[in-house]
């Protein structure tokens, strides 16, 4: 495959602890849902009636998850995952299939996108749906972390196209798409040891400018919904007012509504960035055993996809 030239992000940090940047940021994500769904769907003052500052993983939350689940956000990722390891690279059909798989396993929750464009693919075969202007939710975006494990070092338009292989087959929207594309840049960039003045100036400066929507202020995004820009906003907000794992993630998901994937969108960037050292203690204990072991695994193996990808 023949692509345009572009930027690429090479790491200059240590393989070992680029492989640790790699497990932080998976496991960052699976923390950030695990401690966001329990608040999922409430509002600031619900959050700060019935716990306070939210700030321990305890499961609960409307889906009543047992301590330390995740949801669709982290599953999902895991599915697609799966998906490129099994293909060495993304092959459409393959990851269309895994989803599907996933969803026959009954997952605790689904969005509505996803749900449509998988019954799509159930019935046509095809895998990606139609550029539709209604997909501008954030399930693409929630998921995109493999995409930036397994194309770390590869020309900026291959990233792209990696991603949309994955995004297209339930979310076909120029937000969503600008979205992951920015997402799995800060996660790339994170990993890679840059600063954070970097990441804004790079990644989030370009979605700003292509995409004005996602233009964030100093005032707080409260209840960010499931819409790819007032998510990201919040995230946006969260990440660069703190200056910690911990904090960033505390500051997102007290911030309610669509909490899970606010928490898990921060939670896979700031693990990039801060790294696996400065994930708390507490919280990765708390990840299911399962969960975090997939997660662990997977971070390292996506990594040598991306190796072998760098090429292409
Ligand atoms: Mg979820
Ligand atoms: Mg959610």
């Amino acid at each position: 495959m023949s692509l345009a030239a572009g930027t690429s992000i090479t790491p200059n940090i240590s393989n070992a602890e680029l492989q640790a940047r790699a497990r932080a940021a998976y496991l960052g994500l699976a923390i950030g849902d695990a401690l966001g769904a329990t608040v999922e769907f409430m509002t600031p003052a619900e959050i700060q009636h019935t716990h306070g500052i939210h700030n321990t993983i305890v499961g609960g939350g409307w889906l009543r998850l047992p301590v330390g689940q995740v949801t669709d956000d982290t599953t999902m990722a895991l599915a697609l995952g799966r998906a490129i390891l099994e293909g060495q690279g993304f092959d459409a059909l393959l990851i269309a299939r895994s989803f599907d798989q996933w969803m026959r396993g009954k997952p605790v929750d689904i969005g509505h996108a996803v749900r449509r464009g998988l019954m799509y693919f159930r019935r046509t075969g095809e895998p990606f749906v139609s550029e539709n202007e209604m997909d501008g939710g954030n399930g693409a975006c929630m998921r995109c972390l493999p995409v930036a494990l397994a194309t770390i070092g590869c020309d900026e338009a291959w990233v792209k196209e990696a991603n949309r292989r994955q995004a297209h087959i339930t979310h076909n929207n120029p937000l969503s798409d600008a979205a992951c594309e920015c997402v799995i840049t800060m996660v790339q960039m994170g990993m890679a040891g840059y600063s954070k003045e970097s990441l804004l100036k790079g990644p989030v400066t370009t979605l700003l400018n292509n995409q004005p929507k996602f233009i964030f202020d100093q005032r707080e995004r409260y209840n960010p919904t499931g819409f790819v820009v007032e998510t990201l906003q919040a995230v946006f907000q969260a990440f660069f007012a703190t200056d910690s794992f911990e904090a960033c993630l505390v500051n997102v998901v007290n911030r309610g509504g669509d909490a899970d994937t606010t928490g898990a969108i921060a939670g896979m960037i700031a693990g990039a960035y801060y790294g696996l050292e400065n994930l708390p203690q507490r919280w990765c204990t708390k990840l299911d055993k399962k969960v975090y072991a997939d997660c662990d695994s997977q971070a390292q193996s996506l990594l040598e996809i991306g190796k072998g990808n760098a090429s292409v």
